[in-house]
């Protein structure tokens, strides 16, 4: 197995990596609050950890990765309502309707960027009973109290011995500082200290008995849980988004060490933040665009549709802990090389080979490696993927030579990289296909426009619905019929 560093935010240094279990990794990530669409910013975090897991795959580690649902528990940051629970007031409908409306949605939308669905997707709402179990023991080792129903963690006691602040780099002070009285926290001994357990107040629709009060369980213990339960009390990577360190994943570790004693993870991973027009996506301010407007291409802020390979190439073109603002004109630059490199997959089809090879190929794939090594270092590695496409072209225009083996070593690394590791599909098949696909769908077009004419209006709806099921969206206007591809 080739040896891979990552980088760890806990210590803030590239490290080494050495599983617990030689071969074997276990790996949580933090999954979406299952309230609304996922935007493009979410689907860059978790794109970034399947790019990693395809790795690990890849050099041959045996991955349990674990993603939770959050579907119940989060609340607004300042704390006054519960996501889901107003979501579901909104639209009117039962906060389990939300959480399935919008979990079917996020595992849509990734699969349409080809992410791997993780080994285990556990809920909050699914494990009530070992969260309750949790809290138990945090309050008998001293380190959480009751007040009218509700549990708090006591952070001024677990920072006696243990360091509050040791992921996020925080000193207590200031967080005690930076911490507004909001309402609700007038039961709170200091306000640091968060909730394990709420009481519901009798507008809250999602509620569960528990020794202390009829309530809900706190948004971070979710995924000390769940993580303890299926990868262990000590466990190798643990991964979200930056705005995650904190207070979710500092919350995480107090939780972890208050209930078993013990440093939960080893490596900590964060990935950074997709912006547009230079701000961070997010669902509340409405700085975001949604998948389906950019294969759509239905967004104002693009000229055209963008295939997820392309969308999805665009964010490996960055390491996944910088900064990557979103734009029409990176988006163009990206589909640029994509096409140029999947051009080449072609191309490798039909090389002719020679006695000797003037490209080093073995050299070639140890730079690929090194570059994934290197704390997953996916431009690096694009760079060299390019070093191989411009040595491809010389090859067939007959200015350099490969021998057969080298060839074929060659074809299976590039292949590799490009669909197991980076994740990319070849979508320029359907695009050598796109005036064929032109030809039939205006055809049909033209039968559906006399279909009307003779008020034949069972038929013209069939060619439209018939269309939308294969993935061809009509849209009629004073100018005529055109159509967008949607799959
Ligand atoms: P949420 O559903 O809000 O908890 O977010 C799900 C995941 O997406 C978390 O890991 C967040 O850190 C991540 N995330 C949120 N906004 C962005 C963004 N603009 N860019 C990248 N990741 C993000
Ligand atoms: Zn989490």
């Amino acid at each position: 197995m080739e040896a891979l560093k990552i980088y760890n935010s806990l210590t803030q240094k590239k490290e080494l990596f050495k599983p617990i279990t030689k071969g074997f990794v276990g790996m949580y990530v933090c999954g979406p609050t299952v309230y609304s669409n996922v935007h493009l910013g979410n689907v860059r975090t978790f794109m970034s950890f399947d790019m990693i897991y395809r790795y690990l795959l890849h050099i041959g580690y045996k991955v349990r990765y674990v993603r939770n649902i959050t579907d119940a528990g989060h609340l607004t940051d300042d704390n006054s309502e519960d996501k889901i629970s107003t979501k579901a007031r909104l639209e009117k409908l039962e906060p389990m309707e939300i959480v399935q409306k919008y979990t079917v949605d996020f595992h849509k939308v990734l699969e349409k960027y080809n992410n791997l669905p993780p080994n285990i997707e556990p809920t909050a709402t699914g494990h009530i009973v070992e969260q309750i179990e949790t809290i138990q023991k945090i309050i008998d080792n001293g380190l959480a109290y009751v007040v009218n129903g509700s549990v708090y963690f006591d952070v001024l006691k677990y920072n006696e011995k243990e360091n509050y602040g040791i992921l996020s780099k925080r000193i207590i002070e200031d967080a005690i500082e930076n911490t507004r009285t909001l309402d609700g926290q007038s039961d709170k001994k200091n306000p640091q200290d968060f909730a394990l357990w709420k009481k519901a107040e009798p507008e809250h629709i999602q509620r569960w008995n528990s020794p202390w009060s009829v309530g809900f369980p706190g948004w971070h213990l979710e995924c000390t849980v769940m993580s303890t339960k299926y990868l262990g009390e000590n466990f190798d990577i643990h991964g979200g988004g930056m705005d995650l360190k904190f207070p979710h994943h500092e919350c995480e570790i107090a939780q972890a060490k208050a209930c078993n004693h013990t440093n939960p993870v080893n490596y900590w991973m964060h990935t950074n933040m997709l912006t547009l027009n230079g701000k961070k996506m997010s669902k509340s301010t409405g700085n975001n665009i949604l998948p389906n407007e950019i294969y759509e291409g239905t967004s104002k802020l693009l000229s055209k549709a963008f295939s997820p390979s392309v969308t999805r190439f665009f964010m490996m073109q960055a390491h996944y802990s910088s900064m990557l603002d979103l734009s029409n004109e990176a988006l163009l630059a990206s589909e640029k090389g994509f096409n140029r490199l999947m051009d080449t997959l072609n191309i490798l089809e039909n090389l002719e080979t020679s006695k000797t090879s003037s490209f080093n190929v073995h050299n070639w794939k140890q730079n690929c490696y090194d570059a994934m090594n290197d704390d997953f270092n996916t431009p690096i590695l694009i760079a060299h993927l390019f070093d191989a496409v411009k040595n491809i072209n010389l090859i067939k225009d007959k200015k350099e030579t490969i021998t057969k083996q080298d060839l074929e070593l060659l074809s299976t690394t590039l292949k590799a990289f490009i669909y197991d590791v980076l994740g990319l599909e070849n979508t320029m098949a359907s695009s050598d296909n796109s005036d064929v696909l032109n030809g039939v769908v205006e055809m049909l077009i033209k039968i559906r426009n006399e279909a009307k004419a003779n008020k034949d209006y069972a038929l013209s709806d069939e060619i439209r619905d018939k269309l939308k099921e294969k993935g061809i969206q009509l849209k009629d206007s004073r100018e005529g019929t055109t159509f967008t591809v949607i799959n």
